[in-house]
């Protein structure tokens, strides 16, 4: 069998059936690859293609190496993902889709936490749901990506508002959400009388790379880590447990200010009793008065610095 490789035109066609997102996870904007989903390079037809992120491309064939008897994405449920959601997107391009949108706030109306916007069908069989985290601290922005993301996917789908936030706690990444047990983090903060003298946030500076770290810790027990770090120097990308947002960068004010700000946002939501903030040997940090972020920042974000080995592309 000769492997056929994917004419320009069919891997834009694909795309384009596939809202530009990863039919598994339906993140956009990230890198994609077209898998043959019987494993037969040869047989390059739209049918036998899936728009697959790395990541997810990675799950499925790396599962047999490192787990023998457990395949984490089984072709069958790439083939499902992708007929599902190619017929979602088709019918959600429709003049007059019966497909819905729902977007929901968690937070408070003084300081919103997350916005999850939700794609389903009439019988409300769920086709994605999307987490938005305000880390940049603007609702306007972050409700215009949305408003954004639901447009490529179909720009005639109606959005219904669920106008009052709910609270914190029922935030599907960080909560509850409907189903899910409270993440050991969220309940010390909400629940902990010693949270409000004996909790830290410990702040770690790369030197070497655009990323850092907050350690979250409440009496010298570590509960919960975040990263932010500059994602293919144009995202703002956050993890923590739960947690995985990117945030677009702009042009204006400068990466640091934008990166100081979502960390504000995160300490402002956390409300540690004390702050450290250090750099250098991160196992002996430098402890410094301010997060004095370094200029590789802005190099990083226009592209001067060459890619740092493995750790930069790692998300
Ligand atoms: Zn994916
Ligand atoms: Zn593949
Ligand atoms: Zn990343």
């Amino acid at each position: 069998m000769t492997r056929v490789r994917p004419s320009d035109n069919q891997r834009d066609r694909l795309k384009e059936t596939n809202a530009f997102r990863c039919c598994v996870c339906k993140r956009r904007s990230v890198g994609f690859h077209l898998h043959h989903i019987d494993g037969d390079n040869a047989n390059t037809v739209d049918a036998n293609l899936a728009v697959l992120c790395v990541e997810d491309h990675d799950r499925h064939h790396r599962s047999g190496e490192y787990a023998p008897r457990h395949t984490e994405l089984k072709a069958e449920e790439i083939l499902q993902f992708k007929t599902d959601w190619e017929s979602f997107v088709a019918e959600a391009q429709r003049p007059e889709p019966k497909v819905l949108a729902t977007l929901s706030s968690y937070g408070t109306q003084e300081l919103i936490h997350s916005l999850q916007l939700v794609l389903q069908w009439p019988d409300e069989r769920i086709a994605m749901k999307q987490s938005y985290h305000l880390l940049d601290g603007d609702l306007d922005r972050l409700t215009d990506e949305v408003v954004a993301d639901l447009i490529s996917i179909g720009p005639n789908v109606k959005m219904a508002m669920i106008d009052a936030p709910l609270p914190v706690e029922h935030c599907p990444c960080c909560g509850t959400g409907y189903s899910r047990t409270l993440k050991p983090a969220v309940v010390a903060r909400l629940t902990d009388p010693d949270w409000a003298t004996k909790s830290s946030a410990s702040i770690y500076i790369n030197p070497a790379e655009p990323r850092v770290t907050i350690l979250f810790s409440l009496r010298d027990q570590s509960l919960l880590t975040g990263s932010l770090h500059l994602c293919q120097g144009q995202f703002l990308h956050y993890h923590c447990e739960g947690i995985d947002d990117r945030v677009p960068v702009t042009d204006r004010p400068s990466v640091r200010t934008q990166v100081t700000k979502i960390v504000k946002n995160v300490l402002r939501e956390w409300q540690p009793a004390w702050v450290f903030i250090g750099t250098g040997d991160p196992d002996l940090p430098t402890l410094l008065p301010d997060l004095n972020l370094p200029e590789l920042w802005e190099q990083a974000r226009r592209g001067l610095k060459p890619r740092k080995s493995k750790s930069q592309s790692r998300c």
